[in-house]
């Protein structure tokens, strides 16, 4: 009987461990994932996650618990990173996954997208909740499913700096923050990621994506190169709009000017419930979410884990 025991648990620890390499080798984000954090983010439980609400507020521990279940680390004390509007808290999510090169662990990827939204909006047939699925539950859905993709391959030469900001509606008060308080700390940052309004798909375009202030860095050419094909474009309403202004990517690019993109595949051409209260969680694609996270990600393991910095600015 005890060698049976022996046996059978000989057996066990070999299909662990079979299976634990498996899973190393791939890991998929399906639309189920994605469609599960916007689903609740976007929520009118959370009644449209403005600072300072109870809403957001849920949000935040909803994020916290869910990078704690990756096993992704806290940046700071805790995963919160506080500060103030005026006289209302407001707290950025912030979580870490160390890099494994010595020397290269130094260096900082920061994978971003705001969490927050505007609250109300003008009421529509009796809704006035805000639900921000596409701005930015869409966003925050990609920053978790990269955190979770990292902390389950943990092969990344430098570290990966997950953050969902607060407060972007109100100003980028978040990423100012938190730019702020990295550059005083003087971290090795070598590019910031942003995520923003990847819910919907563009139907005219050659490219899956767009990077706002496409022509600033190499960084959309790049991401095209790592993967083969062509998966970032430019966007001319983008650039109209100057959207690269618009969101967290520019608060690092003001401190650190240093790569700082944001990569969407939304410029307002492509879905009519910008600020709407009608921006709901139904209204989204999830397979194209999936896809779009499932295409990116090989691109973001290059840039944690080539010898050097190949993302760079443009010379002026
Ligand atoms: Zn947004």
């Amino acid at each position: 009987m005890r060698q049976l025991i022996s046996f059978l648990l000989l057996l066990l620890i070999i299909s662990c461990k079979s299976s634990a390499k498996k899973e190393s080798k791939t890991i998929t984000i399906t639309s189920d994932d994605v469609k599960a954090s916007v689903a609740y983010l976007a929520s009118d439980e959370l009644k449209g996650r403005d600072t300072g609400s109870e809403g957001i507020e849920k949000a935040a521990n909803y994020l916290e618990e869910q990078l704690k279940s990756f096993g992704v680390k806290p940046y700071f004390e805790t995963y919160r990173d506080d500060f103030l509007v005026g006289d209302t808290k407001a707290f950025n999510v912030v979580g870490i996954i160390e890099g494994n090169d010595e020397k290269l662990k130094n260096e900082v990827v920061i994978i971003g997208a705001h969490y927050d939204h505007i609250g109300k909006s003008k009421t529509v047939e009796g809704d006035s909740i805000a639900n921000g699925a596409n701005d930015n539950a869409a966003g925050t859905s990609a920053v978790l499913a990269i955190a979770k993709y990292f902390s389950a391959k943990k092969n990344n030469k430098r570290s990966m700096m997950f953050v969902l900001f607060s407060a972007e509606e109100k100003g980028l008060l978040g990423s100012k923050h938190l730019a702020k308080k990295l550059k005083e700390q003087d971290i090795d940052l070598y590019t910031m990621v942003n995520f923003e309004m990847i819910g919907v798909p563009f139907k005219d375009r050659d490219y899956v994506a767009f990077a706002t202030g496409y022509d600033l860095s190499n960084m959309a050419l790049k991401i095209n190169e790592y993967l083969g094909h062509n998966f970032m474009g430019s966007s001319e309403i983008a650039k109209k709009y100057n959207l690269f202004r618009q969101s967290d990517n520019y608060a690092f690019y003001k401190e650190f000017e240093l790569p700082s993109h944001t990569i969407s595949s939304c410029d307002l051409s492509n879905y009519d419930y910008y600020h709407h209260v009608d921006d709901e969680a139904e209204k989204l694609d999830y397979e194209h979410m999936a896809s779009l996270i499932n295409s990116v990600i090989p691109a973001i393991e290059k840039m944690s884990n080539t010898d050097t910095k190949e993302i760079v600015m443009y010379e002026e």
